[in-house]
């Protein structure tokens, strides 16, 4: 006998209203969210509001499989773990394939090339590293956030890659070439004060040094260390203002294009290239 459940009729109850993702996303802000926003704010609108799924690129799969290898390193030495080549490259090997699991990348029959370049970045790192063998991590891939509401702000949130011995933090970078020394700090400048700030809001001390490790995939691998000192008034200003200029354009739900170089990476293209500003104003 198969047991039913009375239930009243709700014919006449309304639908659930359907969330209001703008206003969700004013309630948090994170640093890869708002550059996304200050990049384009059309491409804002279609990864986190419109939330259109996008199969990855090879750069990110490339980026995701040598940061999970780098983590896994920082936590060796979390563990005093010995350090042994072979088992980074055995476990970059594993990651590559399990990552696109479920997933189909565009390869343009390029993956073997993608692959070896990754892994020899890798390498390379582990080779030059300013990181020694016995440097003991404070933190490895922490997840923090700051209440910023004493500022009329949403809380500030993000995922650290590494807290070295010493205050130091640092930001792994995969890229396919090398960051021009005069730009660098300014072009992340954004993401590293803000890691400066979660910092101290949840250790209640001061980061020593802010550091940008980027392992560049050209035929020379190299390795390229930048670092910023601990972020100053004016950075955090500059920031705050930033995320001001994000909360208002949220809420008047300012989605606009914003065509330049970057387009050559954005995996909503085509799906721009059909805008004509329907469905993103309210
Ligand atoms: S193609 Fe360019 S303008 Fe269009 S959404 Fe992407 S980044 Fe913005």
């Amino acid at each position: 006998m198969i047991a039913t459940i009375e239930r009243p009729l709700t014919p006449r109850s309304k639908p659930a209203a359907k969330p209001d993702r703008a206003a969700e996303l004013r309630t948090t802000i994170s640093a890869s969210r708002l550059s996304v926003w200050l990049q384009c704010r059309l491409k804002f609108y279609f990864r986190y509001v419109a939330q259109i799924q996008r199969l990855p690129t090879a750069n990110m799969h490339a980026g995701s499989t040598v940061h999970s290898v780098l983590q896994n390193w920082n936590i060796g030495r979390w563990r005093r773990e010995p350090f042994a080549i072979e088992r980074f490259k055995t476990l970059f090997v594993s990651q590559w394939t399990r990552l696109q699991e479920g997933t189909r990348i565009n390869w343009r029959k390029e993956e073997a090339s993608e692959r070896s370049s990754s892994w020899r970045a890798l390498e390379n790192y582990f080779n030059q590293t300013p990181i020694g063998a016995n440097e003991k991590p404070q933190a490895v891939e922490v997840s923090v956030e700051a209440d910023l509401s004493r500022h009329g702000l949403p809380t500030l949130v993000g995922i650290i890659d590494l807290v070295r011995a010493g205050a130091r933090i640092v930001d792994f970078k995969l890229s396919g070439k090398s960051p021009s020394p005069g730009h660098v700090i300014h072009m992340h400048e954004l993401q590293l004060t803000a890691y400066g700030i979660l910092y101290r809001d949840a250790t209640g001390k001061k980061e020593s040094a802010l550091e940008l490790h980027h392992l560049v995939r050209t035929k020379e691998p190299k390795l390229i260390v930048s670092s910023m000192p601990p972020s100053t008034e004016n950075q955090k200003i500059r920031l705050f203002r930033q995320i001001e200029s994000y909360q208002v354009g949220l809420a008047r739900r300012d989605f606009v294009p914003s065509p330049g170089f970057h387009c050559a990476g954005c995996e909503y293209f085509t799906t721009c290239r059909l805008w004509c500003g329907k469905g993103t104003h309210a």
